[in-house]
């Protein structure tokens, strides 16, 4: 077969149901296993190789020849070769003149090169049409299958019809293509796989820094203190007292620091006049990170929620309450029911139920899955409106658990605050600027502002 007659077939719309073949360069782990899934798919496969000795590797119905010849046969070539070899690609630009080639490489580190490596090959053969898919699907899930997470292929690249053509493949291979346009975006896709949990990194050293502050808050005035200045030995509160301490306390502040740069964003919209300047990039990136925010958060709750249901189980539990039955018992005196006591208590376990349960519907709500299916209105609805709910309710449940010791001087071990008295500190400093921020006086023109009214428009008409 000629090479323009080859060129001609690849632009030809295909009108019968046998797919056209494929060509693969590069017989190694990756190439390997899209041409399985290929053939999988109905695909004929050859592959382009330095060596035509068939090896047991290769998947059964495939071809392999040398590289021109295997470039004939077919329209599409995916290039299944390391960046750093590309240059033996450069002999070879007549057989690649006007065929579709897609590059799957990666990089080892985040912007090695100054251009990505498709358009390293575009400008190698400029008279190839140069698109990018499939980096971001590893040859291991392409053989085993355990494509569930991953099937999502991007695919970019300057030829509408090229790029067309690469997406139907992705289609057939049960995946799903999605268009991130011109080649200029290969850089981005070819750093999305180096990127380790980007938005996670904040909220985590943040989590982490503030849980062992915490922890080690609390081993000073639960443990130390008393073993020094009482004698007893309480160091078996670090399994669960300790722990059952710091997840609420990390719970509500994580929680409060969700909505805190939303905060910042209408004070500093409010301040300027306008919403058409910039956020600080410290803000900006906190904007980003909240969902991810929210979610140790939920976890932190629920981890307080187990704690707190296994506490009538604790050797500790079951000892006080027995020192309280036997001397009720030697004292032959029946403690009255404390109503205020019991008031207390049946109300912050009830505000703490209805707070979990609201940050369990906001972590459901920010799962994709679910977040696709309401609309913008809803969406914000439940992050936004039943966010603070969710907030007020587990400040409340703070207060009302812990209010009674904040001004007890025994809460104040070597003068230190409780730790239930550090954690309020943000959650109410959230809401009340919150509630000033509903004022209509003030609510009025933050609203006017983000429709897009401006104190001091700079293009004044
Ligand atoms: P690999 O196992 O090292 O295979 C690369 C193939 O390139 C070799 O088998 C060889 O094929 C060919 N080759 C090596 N040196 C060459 C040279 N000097 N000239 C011409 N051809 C040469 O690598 P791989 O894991 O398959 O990865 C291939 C590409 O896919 C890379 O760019 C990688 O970034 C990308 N990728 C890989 C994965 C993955 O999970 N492995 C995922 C996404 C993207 P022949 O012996 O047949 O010539």
């Amino acid at each position: 077969m000629n090479k323009n007659s080859s060129n001609m077939m690849a632009l030809a719309p295909n009108t019968s149901n046998k797919r056209e073949t494929v060509c693969i360069f590069g017989t190694g782990d990756f190439g390997r296993a899209l041409g399985h899934k290929m053939i999988q798919s109905g695909y004929p496969v050859v592959y382009g190789s330095r060596s035509t000795q068939i090896s047991n590797l290769i998947p059964k119905d495939a071809e392999v020849l040398g590289h021109a010849e295997a470039a004939q046969k077919a329209a599409i070539i995916i290039i299944a070769i390391q960046r750093q070899h590309y240059n033996f690609l450069t002999p070879l630009a007549e057989v690649l003149r006007g065929k579709v080639l897609v590059d799957i490489s990666n990089n080892l580190k985040l912007n090695q090169y100054p251009e990505s490596n498709a358009e390293h090959l575009a400008q190698l053969l400029p008279g190839s049409k140069v698109v990018k898919a499939f980096n971001t699907v590893s040859a291991w899930a392409l053989q085993s299958g355990t494509l569930d997470a991953s099937r999502q292929v991007f695919v970019c690249g300057d030829d509408v019809e090229a790029k067309q053509m690469v997406m139907n493949i992705v289609r057939a291979l049960g995946l799903t293509p999605l268009d991130k346009g011109s080649l200029l975006a290969a850089q981005e896709i070819e750093n999305y796989p180096l990127q380790l949990f980007p938005m996670w990194k904040f909220p985590i050293f943040l989590s982490l820094g503030l849980t062992a502050f915490f922890f080690l808050y609390c081993v000073v005035l639960d443990i130390i203190y008393t073993y020094i200045y009482e004698n007893n030995d309480f160091s078996f509160f670090i399994a669960i007292t300790i722990p059952n301490r710091v997840c609420p306390v990390m719970a509500l502040i994580l929680l409060a620091l969700v909505y805190l740069p939303g905060i910042f964003a209408a004070i500093i919209q409010l301040y300027r006049g306008t919403k058409y300047r910039r956020f600080p990039d410290w803000l900006d990136k906190w904007m980003l990170c909240r969902k991810q925010l929210g979610l140790i958060a939920l976890a932190f709750a629920s981890l307080h929620v187990v704690f707190t249901l296994v506490t009538p189980l604790r050797a500790f539990a079951s000892w006080r309450t027995g020192k309280g039955i036997i001397s009720q018992v030697l004292n032959n005196k029946t403690e009255p029911l404390d109503h205020t006591n019991a008031w207390l208590s049946d109300s912050y376990l009830a505000l703490g139920i209805l707070g979990f349960f609201l940050f369990v519907l906001l972590g459901i709500t920010s799962l994709p899955s679910v977040s696709n299916n309401v609309n913008w209105r809803e969406f914000r609805f439940v992050q936004s409106k039943l966010g603070y709910l969710a907030l007020i309710f587990c400040t409340a449940h703070t207060l009302v658990y812990g209010g009674k010791w904040f001004l007890s001087p025994s809460a104040y071990k070597w003068y230190l605050p409780n730790i239930y008295i550090l954690s309020l500190i943000v959650p109410c400093a959230v809401l009340v600027v919150k509630f000033v921020l509903i004022f209509p006086c003030v609510d009025k023109p933050l609203t006017q502002i983000r429709q897009g009214w401006e104190r001091n428009p700079k293009y004044s008409k």
